[in-house]
């Protein structure tokens, strides 16, 4: 790269849940202050890093749908809702000395870029993090399957799938099943023949369909975003 310290480029998946922290709801700074110092590190490090966040912690279409509501409508409400977290980081990287930019799927001019994926790169090349929000601004999508695909458009080498509270993919729930065994690794194929919920399936096949190695590992525990860019053992790491 120009400067020569390009480390190589990651997308990063946030989960929204971990963003409420305890409460479930809203934005927990603490958690956040959390996340941006811990990509401000790698950033500083040399690593030019995409972000992602899920919206678990304001709205999920397919929940308000179940209670009644119209699926499009409330997966819109889903989208804006990512976009609060994004703010959020935002404003707690610049606070760790670290630029960045939001792009969001749904314009709105006056709190974020729209996507623009060659914009996306230019900032990601000159150090600057860039934080995608509103997914793919389609209802009937998820933030995983734009974090695969905004992944793939920026020639990411990996989607680092940061997950709330697990530790990698498990063959049963190791929050109820106590003889649960974590993978270090799973091709593709078993994680969609498993029916293990690395992400939703449009995401997974995305992947698959594009060789982009997916590694999933609990986003919350110190110095781990630092291990994911690094290629430590961490995790599951999903490929061919
Ligand atoms: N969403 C959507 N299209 C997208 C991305 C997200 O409709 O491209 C909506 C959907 O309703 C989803 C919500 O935004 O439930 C929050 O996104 P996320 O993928 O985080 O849902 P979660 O994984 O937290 O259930």
């Amino acid at each position: 790269t120009a400067t020569g310290t390009h480390k190589g480029r990651y997308l990063l998946k946030l989960s929204g849940e971990a963003f409420a922290g305890g409460g479930g709801l809203g934005v927990d700074p603490d958690v956040v202050h959390t996340m941006a110092r811990e990509i401000a590190a790698v950033v500083r490090d040399g690593y030019e890093i995409a972000v992602v966040i899920g919206g678990g912690n304001f709205f999920r279409g397919a929940q308000l749908q179940q209670r009644g509501m119209d699926r499009a409508r409330s997966d819109y409400m889903g989208m804006l809702g990512t976009v609060m977290n994004c703010l959020a980081l935002q404003d707690f990287l610049e606070k760790e000395g670290i630029q960045s930019r939001v792009q969001t799927a749904i314009t709105m001019g006056q709190v974020a870029e729209p996507y623009i994926p060659l914009r996306a790169v230019r900032h990601l090349e000159k150090g600057r993090v860039v934080i995608f929000g509103a997914g793919m601004g389609m209802p009937y999508f998820s933030t995983d399957t734009t974090a695969a695909q905004r992944a793939l458009e920026i020639h990411a080498e990996a989607l680092l799938m940061g997950k709330n509270g697990v530790d990698g993919v498990y063959d049963a729930d190791p929050r109820s099943n106590p003889d649960a065994v974590m993978f270090d690794a799973l091709e593709y194929s078993d994680v969609i023949a498993r029916d293990l919920r690395v992400a939703d399936l449009t995401a997974i096949t995305l992947c698959q369909d594009n060789k982009l190695p997916i590694l999933v590992f609990e986003l919350l525990a110190e110095g781990n975003i630092a291990r994911a860019v690094k290629g430590e053992k961490i995790g599951t790491l999903v490929n061919d």
